[in-house]
């Protein structure tokens, strides 16, 4: 017999279906609000593996110009080989918590490495970016303590800074002078937080670190790096966007990293000194309430940060494919922004000519996304090309040919 009686018989089905008709009808308005207005976000399938040559779900091959898997590790034969040897060491699930049995050897041993690769003492894993990202900002402020975070953030950080109870406000892209003066109206406690991208995720630019660590020091608050999009794109040995500014890291006593885009897997850590890490090891709430990373996924992580460090040519050709972008496509004429890394946004204005273009390229045979509101502000609708160390020579040709063929009522 079931516990629970029917609804019929308490009287709270017709009330109950109405409220879902209700809520039904909300939902399907929304949704047609956004086809209207050419924003509706739509799933593309792709078969096989992460790699250039592409074939999605319409049956078609197309060149792939949306992937975060900025050096191609995402499908490295050492880095498939290494999680296949540990499914069968480790089988697949870690099966719990990290706190509770889920931490197994290669936990330790990916975040000992990723320690050592970014120069901090100790390093702890997240299951996502987003996880991290707001595991730490809860863990690192009080309620009412201020939160200072570039207008531009990644959602997942100011997620982060929303469900922490901290007092978020943010501050105008990159601008230390907007910066300060908010430290100064706010005053600071010893737990104001002060967070940035690394590299801006949808147009490709750096934070001023620099700028944002003497502020931090003057008026003693804490700065957050979340460097997605700079490990392993940026600095001499790929170690990121500290690197690549010489900062150290009593500088930056935390940054965020993801495995999930250059390291080509998924997951992502927090690196810091030894007493932020044991203290988020107990309060980071994401970390402690969640099931560990699977252990094969720590081990093709390994293997792909030691394919990382000694393929030093895969940073370096990565390098070359964004400079002459860079100057290509300013020769074409379109608006490009200036970036130094694998991110590249050209401008086109309105949502549906960003739509419309990137319907285009597809047709062209490459694949590249339209980026709209809300992800961008608006107007500011864009392609967003992303490169690869694995795009060859014929891959940069054919995206270049197609971008030099865009009629022009596409160019913005
Ligand atoms: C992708 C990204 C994240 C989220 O990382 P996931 O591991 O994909 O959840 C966080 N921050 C930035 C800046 C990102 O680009």
């Amino acid at each position: 017999m079931s516990l629970v009686e029917p609804a019929s018989q308490t009287g709270q089905e017709s009330q109950g279906s109405r409220a879902s008709q209700r809520l039904k009808a909300e939902l399907q308005q929304k949704l047609q609000y956004r086809a209207e207005q050419n924003l509706l976000r739509q799933v593309l399938q792709r078969c096989g593996p992460c790699q250039p040559d592409s074939l999605f779900g319409d049956g078609q091959k197309r060149v792939n110009f949306c992937s975060n898997d900025y050096l191609g590790l995402a499908s490295h034969p050492d880095v498939i080989r290494a999680m296949q040897v540990a499914a069968e060491q480790y089988g697949v699930g870690s099966g719990a918590s990290h706190l509770v049995t889920g931490h197994c050897r290669v936990h330790d041993e990916l975040a000992e490495a990723l320690a050592d690769f970014c120069g901090r003492q100790k390093a702890m894993l997240f299951s996502t970016g987003y996880m991290a990202n707001v595991g730490v900002i809860n863990a690192l402020t009080n309620p009412g303590a201020p939160i200072f975070q570039d207008a531009l953030n990644h959602a997942s950080l100011l997620d982060g800074g929303w469900l922490s109870r901290g007092d978020s406000r943010r501050f105008a892209h990159r601008d230390t002078k907007d910066l300060e003066a908010m430290l100064i109206r706010h005053h600071c406690d010893s737990r104001a937080l002060i967070i940035t991208d690394g590299v801006f995720s949808m147009d490709g630019d750096l934070a001023p670190l620099p700028e944002q660590v003497a502020l931090a020091d003057k008026y003693q608050a804490t700065l957050i790096v979340d460097d997605a999009h700079g490990i392993g794109c940026l600095g001499d040995t790929g170690a990121g966007t500290l690197s690549h500014f010489g900062l150290s890291a009593s500088d930056v006593p935390v940054l965020v990293g993801t495995l999930g885009k250059s390291l080509g897997t998924a997951g992502a850590f927090v690196a810091g000194d030894e007493v932020l890490i044991d203290y988020l090891t107990q309060f980071a709430r994401t970390h402690i309430y969640t099931t560990a990373m699977p252990p094969p996924l720590a081990a093709a992580t390994i293997a792909a940060l030691a394919c990382l460090r000694s393929e030093t040519w895969r940073q370096q050709r990565l390098q070359s494919l964004v400079m002459r972008f860079q100057q290509d496509v300013a020769n074409l004429g379109l608006n490009i922004l200036p970036s130094q890394t694998p991110v590249q946004a050209i401008v086109l204005g309105e949502a549906d000519r960003a739509v419309k273009a990137s319907e285009y390229l597809r047709e062209q045979g490459v694949q590249v996304s339209a980026i709209r509101p809300p992800t961008v502000p608006a107007d500011s609708a864009r392609l967003r090309v992303t490169f690869s160390a694995a795009h060859t020579d014929e891959h940069y040709e054919r995206l270049l040919d197609a971008l030099a063929s865009l009629p022009d009522d596409l160019r913005g």
